[in-house]
């Protein structure tokens, strides 16, 4: 699009600017540029029509940080994280972390991890260090390694299938049931062999927040290990539960006091209340991280030891998880944790005195947010409140149909963060009865409006 002079043109650049009344570039890399401010307007048009994060319910992922947390951030955009030489500091504040979280998931002794761009990453190469070491198991036993498997349950992230296919591991999913949304050992046990590189198990699952039952799981492993000599290590996905089990339920173990636990991945963005990208992978002892996969290079003026799928990547997170870590310590983890799960109480008291929807277990370990389903079939179903919520009051609450074979059951889900206060819970329950009384006058929501908000389970 070539510009047309016009004579506004030269009132345009003294009292607005361009894009107030132009299309924006979208298709072509553009011809000429702008001024720093047109651009800086052009992008905050754009992005002031995004979804509100407080009213967001449906994500995982930490919105709000601390002003001088953001001043940290702020002043380190532009330090690289991988260049060990500049940055000494930095990948010794990392390591730091590293070292307080394996403290933190109770390491036995000395031990070694790394910061990834979130859990994805972070399972990825936890994924491949238990391929690579059941291959060197298997090739000094003299075994076939031509077709290595992991086990986990229905209720997993969609990463662990990815890892499957990209890495080329046959995956071996316990189905959920319809009444049951986790896995133990009894559905661990018919599907581990001598193939099985590892068995996943999640802290917090993405549906309805609860963990698989590892120790049980665990409690199998070791049992295989001293009856058939089968050593099969034991992963643990907290990527929301491994900031929030040490502080709401320290004592109910899930960690490296189990045995079979060799390692653990965790979002720092979740629960770790870092914003988005941080993970970390932390291993129960420095042989649990395959050697073959570190890698030498001096590119940067120092020889260095890379552990990652990424190279290059911003230091500015990893250094705003060392000022959560320090700041908070376990005392402000416990506190902020605990007014997280008081707030999910109040909301899920408030939904259960409706007498409209039934509260999916309440009564165990669970992440701080509440999944609920209608008790009984009406008009209009869990689909049509999310829509309408959204449309009233604009509140994020997905709904969504479980994994197979419990795709039969549909839920809500709100997870109440920091940023969710009691005026809010209270709110959104009265938006809630709300929501329900429109959908009950009008016999459930249109086809139509169903179909314009598709939400999944979230992040
Ligand atoms: C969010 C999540 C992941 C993926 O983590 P990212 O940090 O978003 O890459 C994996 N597993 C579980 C259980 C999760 O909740």
């Amino acid at each position: 699009m070539t510009e047309t002079p016009s004579p506004a043109t030269a009132s345009a650049a003294l009292f607005g600017n361009r894009f107030l009344t132009r299309e924006v570039p979208t298709k072509t890399f553009p011809d000429s540029g702008m001024s720093p401010v047109e651009a800086m307007r052009l992008v905050g048009e754009d992005i002031a029509l995004e979804g509100d994060p407080a009213r967001n319910l449906a994500t995982f992922v930490t919105t709000w940080m601390e002003p001088e947390a953001r001043k940290i951030i702020a002043g380190n955009l532009h330090r690289n994280f991988i260049d060990h030489a500049e940055y000494p500091r930095t990948a010794e504040i990392e390591q730091r972390c590293i070292r307080m979280l394996a403290d933190l998931f109770h390491a036995p002794g000395e031990t070694t991890g790394a910061r990834t761009q979130g859990s994805s990453e972070a399972i990825m190469l936890g994924g491949l260090s238990l391929k690579w070491n059941w291959r060197k198991r298997r090739e000094a036993a003299g075994a076939s390694t031509a077709a290595p498997n992991l086990v986990f349950g229905g209720d997993v992230h969609v990463v662990w299938e990815k890892f499957c296919r990209y890495f080329d591991v046959e995956p071996r999913i316990v189905p959920l049931q319809p009444d049951k949304y986790t896995i133990g050992p009894d559905d661990v046990a018919p599907r581990v062999d001598e193939n099985t590189i590892g068995v996943a198990a999640v802290l917090g699952t993405t549906f309805t927040g609860h963990k698989d039952d590892v120790v049980g799981i665990n409690d199998l492993l070791v049992r295989l290990k001293a009856e058939q000599g089968l050593d099969v290590p034991l992963h643990v996905d907290g990527a929301s539960g491994g900031f929030v089990w040490p502080f709401l339920y320290p004592d109910s173990p899930w960690d490296f006091r189990l045995e079979q636990v060799h390692s653990i991945n965790v979002s720092g963005h979740k629960f770790g209340l870092v914003y988005p990208g941080i993970g970390w992978l932390i291993f129960r002892e420095k042989d649990d991280l395959a050697k073959d996969l570190v890698f030498e290079e001096n590119y940067l003026g120092k020889t260095d030891a890379t552990f990652t799928l990424n190279f290059s990547t911003g230091s500015a997170m990893v250094l705003a998880q060392y000022y959560n870590l320090v700041r908070y310590g376990r005392e402000g983890y416990t506190y902020i944790m605990q007014a997280m799960q008081q707030n999910a109480e109040v909301l899920a008291d408030k939904l259960e005195a409706m007498d409209l929807f039934e509260v999916i277990g309440r009564d165990q370990e669970q992440l701080p947010l509440v999944a609920f389903k209608l008790k009984e079939e009406r008009s209009y179903n869990e689909f049509d409140i999310a829509w309408q919520l959204s449309a009233e009051r604009g509140w994020m609450v997905p709904a969504y149909t479980l994994p197979p074979d419990a795709q039969d059951v549909t839920i809500m889900r709100a997870l109440v963060k920091e940023t969710m206060s009691r005026e809010h819970v209270d709110t959104l329950a009265r938006d809630i009865i709300d929501a329900c009384a429109t959908l009950e006058a009008k016999g459930g929501a249109h086809e139509s409006e169903r179909r314009k908000m598709v939400v999944g389970p979230g992040h």
